[in-house]
């Protein structure tokens, strides 16, 4: 038998409390069952808000692995080596790299017994890392969809967008050049050198412009967008923050031009001039991937082989990552703390726990 450590809850609220590691046994697999091992998960914003209770979706808290409490296992996005199949398995075999093929999956954990039909079959891991497949449905995706599913972006057009730092803001830039459109990038303010750093680092992407929230909250802004633009409408905005910095990402749409809202890092409200609404057709509405992905669960998957083979090409590059690693030697003590620490950590930069 297999021992698998996952790292659950059984209760809401401030992550680092509420994390524990759960150490259980994985009988070998029979029938249509398989057992996976983790390569790597990230800590992405949606899976803190899950623990702290905060986000509409949410896996069910079970004993189903044998807790005594009902208890769920964190993360939802990660990529898994095949390590063992039951004899009636027809579309996994030992070595492949799967993700997991619904929300709610629990990826925070050294390996998990699944049924074939619980995971989506990487066609292959030619050419990939573990963090690319590990990070390519969430972030990436929204990218894809949002700069797709609303506007009909022709090449040379221009979109805007708030958070431009972010895995989704990365994303969205990269595709962006990929595709002959033209970006806006808004990120917020900070001191010498890390502004000349970022600016640099977005621009290696192939951001079009890259301007701080306060460049975008001051009214010379407007003429020097023009000028980038020729005058040029700005149809799309993408708002990952909330607050101020969302009203001005708004105010430099054209008419009828549409603001998604896919994130609200900054917990604050959304404002917009009612002039805006009246006599600019101004439309203001939200994103979330997880409604798309679970009502075309192929589609998303598709779009996540368009964006790997990407990878392979060289076109999209890795989202910048602090790795956290785990060992099949590690104690559960370790495991645990090595999460901690990424959770922690997770402020101020993206994590992967690596096993
Ligand atoms: P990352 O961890 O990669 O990036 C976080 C981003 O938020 C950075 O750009 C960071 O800016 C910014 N940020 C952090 N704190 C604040 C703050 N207080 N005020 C303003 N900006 C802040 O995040 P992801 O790309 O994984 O996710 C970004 C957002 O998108 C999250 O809200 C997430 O839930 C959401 N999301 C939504 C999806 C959907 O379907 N609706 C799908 C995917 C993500 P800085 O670099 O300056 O620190």
């Amino acid at each position: 038998s297999t021992v698998s450590r996952a790292i659950i809850y059984s209760e809401y609220g401030n992550p680092r409390e509420c994390v524990k590691v759960f150490e259980h046994k994985l009988e070998a697999p029979t029938g249509s069952q398989a057992i996976i091992r983790l390569l790597a998960a990230p800590i992405n914003p949606s899976d803190i808000n899950q623990i702290e209770g905060v986000y509409p979706s949410r896996p069910e808290l079970s004993t189903k692995i044998g807790t005594t409490q009902p208890s769920a296992v964190g993360g939802n996005e990660g990529v898994f080596e095949v390590v063992s199949v039951g004899n009636g398995v027809s579309s996994l075999k030992v070595g492949d790299w799967v993700l997991p093929g619904a929300l709610n999956f629990g990826t925070w954990r050294t390996h998990i017994s699944v049924d074939e039909s619980q995971v989506y079959k990487l066609r292959s891991s030619e050419g990939l890392t573990p963090l690319q497949a590990a990070t390519v449905s969430v972030n990436p995706t929204t990218a894809h969809q949002m700069l797709t599913e609303f506007v009909n972006l022709q090449k040379g057009d221009w979109f805007i967008q708030n958070g431009a730092t972010s895995g989704v803001g990365r994303a969205a830039i990269q595709l962006g050049r990929i595709w002959g459109l033209n970006s806006i990038s808004v990120i917020r303010d900070r001191a010498e050198p890390d502004l000349a750093k970022i600016k640099d680092d977005l621009y290696s992407l192939g951001a079009t412009h890259v301007v701080t929230d306060s460049e975008l909250n001051d009214k010379s802004i407007k003429k020097q967008i023009d000028e980038w633009t020729g005058g040029a409408s700005i149809q799309l905005g993408f708002n990952c923050v909330g607050g101020k910095s969302a009203t001005n990402v708004a105010r430099q749409l054209g008419h009828s031009g549409q603001l998604i809202t896919y994130g609200g890092m900054s917990k604050q409200p959304l404002t917009f001039p009612t002039s805006l609404f009246i006599f600019k057709n101004f439309i203001s509405r939200g994103y979330w991937l997880s409604e798309w992905s679970k009502k075309n669960p192929q589609g998303k998957f598709a779009v996540v082989e368009k964006l790997l083979d990407l990878y392979r090409a060289g076109e999209l590059t890795d989202v910048p990552v602090t790795k956290n690693t785990w060992r099949e030697s590690s104690s559960n003590s370790e495991i645990e703390e090595t999460f901690k620490t990424a959770i922690d950590n997770s402020k101020t930069g993206k994590q992967l726990i690596e096993l």
